[in-house]
């Protein structure tokens, strides 16, 4: 089940397009204001408004496990 936004960033990393009713487009939203606390805030913010998104729990969720995986993919590990 892929959304016309999602499929559109797959073909073209530029595309700005966002749906917030699918949770992979409002994690995407939110990931692309870090490291700007501020911003991805604001992002979740818009989200919560929205009436039909995936909620700001699970947008959260799904957040922190791409950056776990961005972060355990990394070059280098700080964990000895
Ligand atoms: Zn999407």
């Amino acid at each position: 089940m892929t959304c016309p936004a999602c499929e559109s960033f797959k073909q073209q990393r530029t595309s700005g397009a966002y749906r917030f009713q699918c949770l992979e487009c409002c994690t995407r939203l939110v990931l692309s204001a870090y490291p700007s606390k501020g911003q991805a805030s604001a992002m979740l913010a818009a989200i919560e408004r929205f009436p039909l998104s995936p909620g700001r729990e699970q947008v959260l969720e799904s957040v922190r496990l791409c950056l776990e995986k961005r972060r355990s993919a990394g070059p280098k590990s700080t964990t000895p």
